[in-house]
């Protein structure tokens, strides 16, 4: 079963402007054949579908753990979306004359549904609005091709990060691209190392792939030095420490990482606060009375304390 923690994995630093076509080029890591969607589906699926899993326990343990870190990257991902899409936060009470085309802006944006359909929210699309679907799901009931897929999956995940990056000026977009390529990094490593174990390759001396070095991206930095790239988080009170036969066991870092033994990491990460992005009366959101509302959910907050 699963447990909600009401934090972001990271805090994101609230965009300067609004840039909806920067919000359109994340949408590809959530809802792209190789976004946080697919990472996640296939992990889930996978470890529902795993057999044997008190005999492959610390195998399962991964797969599970990962499972639950991607719900929290897909989270992320979509609250940067909407950082992007929204902007620096302005006045909440409305007062625009709608009879002025205040949105006129949003006829030119790349993903004018995420406007027009969504006001502004994240959805599971790629950056051309394509739909995710259950097709870029891999669970082959073979364990060795899960786990050679699922690091394809992530060296993909990768490669389209760092493109994502390379079009973005926005911090909040790139601190959303640096942190999940550190942790892309991880989940590569993580597979890898399984994929040693059942069958003697040493698949992790590919990595990194795509050959690219995480010293040279600034917002990855304070994630390296805090020593993210060897955690991988049980996501779990309790459950799923096994795999620490798999992460752990005397590897270490990835060279040309700061290095240091790969550890697991009991619960999950400290993380950031969810952004609280206004209504936009005059696009309805929340409503064109929000004073009302507001005074609704403060009594509804008061009686439940
Ligand atoms: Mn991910
Ligand atoms: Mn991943």
């Amino acid at each position: 079963m699963f447990m909600r923690v009401d934090k972001l994995l990271i805090e994101l630093p609230m965009p300067k402007k609004q840039d909806p076509n920067a919000g359109a080029a994340l949408q590809e890591l959530l809802g792209g054949k190789y976004g946080e969607m697919s990472t996640l589906n296939n992990y889930m699926y996978q470890s529902f579908n795993f057999r044997s899993k008190s005999k492959l326990r610390a195998i399962y343990d991964i797969v599970a753990s990962i499972t639950a870190e991607e719900v929290g990257h897909v989270e992320l991902v979509a609250n940067g979306v909407a950082m992007l899409n929204n902007g620096p936060d302005g006045d909440e009470t409305g007062g625009t004359d709608i009879s002025d085309a205040p949105f006129s802006a949003m006829q030119d944006i790349r993903l004018a549904a995420s406007f027009l359909s969504n006001g502004g929210g994240a959805m599971p699309v790629d950056s051309n609005g394509l739909p995710w679907n259950g097709t870029f799901v891999t669970t082959s009931g073979n364990v060795i091709m899960d786990m050679l897929f699922n690091f394809h999956l992530e060296c993909g995940a990768r490669i389209h990060k760092l493109r994502v990056y390379e079009t973005m000026t926005e911090p909040t977009g790139r601190e959303v691209c640096g942190y999940l390529l550190v942790r892309g990094s991880v989940h590569a490593h993580a597979y890898a190392l399984v994929l040693k174990k059942l069958t003697g390759v040493s698949i992790e001396k590919m990595l990194p792939v795509p050959n690219i070095d995480l010293g040279r991206i600034p917002e990855c930095q304070k994630y390296l030095a805090a020593g993210r790239h060897r955690w991988l988080y049980t996501n779990s009170p309790s459950d799923y420490k096994a795999m620490a036969g798999i992460w752990g066991n005397g590897e270490t870092a990835l060279p040309g990482d700061p290095p240091g033994e790969l550890e697991v990491v009991e619960g999950v990460p400290d993380g950031g606060k969810i952004p609280d992005l206004n209504g936009l009366a005059s696009a309805f959101t929340p409503e064109y009375a929000p004073e009302e509302m507001f005074e609704i959910a403060q009594k509804l907050y008061a009686a439940s304390r």
